[in-house]
């Protein structure tokens, strides 16, 4: 999916119309394009953050946002998960290399 075919689809993600398999590429390139994502955002800001702001109820943009990724497509979390756990793995690899460096050098 390109920048173009993401835009066009923002209110079909809004309005919950997007086939599962479109979803997908939704959120991925979403995931990868900081401008589409900023674009979505300014969107479900306009469509949703209005009606609530009328509401007098608190709205949480940022929350609201992931909120929606979150729900949408849930391997995208497990694939969030993954890289988070791949994350620490390498900062306990880091730590382990300073400490042996450490050990070596004192
Ligand atoms: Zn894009």
């Amino acid at each position: 999916m390109d920048c173009k075919e993401f835009e066009k689809r923002i209110p079909d993600f809004i309005g919950d119309r997007l086939e599962h398999r479109d979803l997908k590429k939704f959120i991925r390139h979403a995931e990868s394009c900081e401008e589409c994502r900023e674009e979505l955002t300014i969107q479900i800001l306009v469509m949703e953050g209005m009606a609530r702001l009328e509401d007098g109820a608190a709205f949480d943009l940022s929350k609201e946002v992931e909120m929606r990724m979150e729900t949408a497509n849930r391997s995208i979390a497990v694939y969030n998960t993954l890289k988070c756990i791949e994350i620490t793995m390498k900062v306990f690899t880091m730590a382990g290399l300073a400490a042996i460096v450490w050990l070596l050098l004192f």
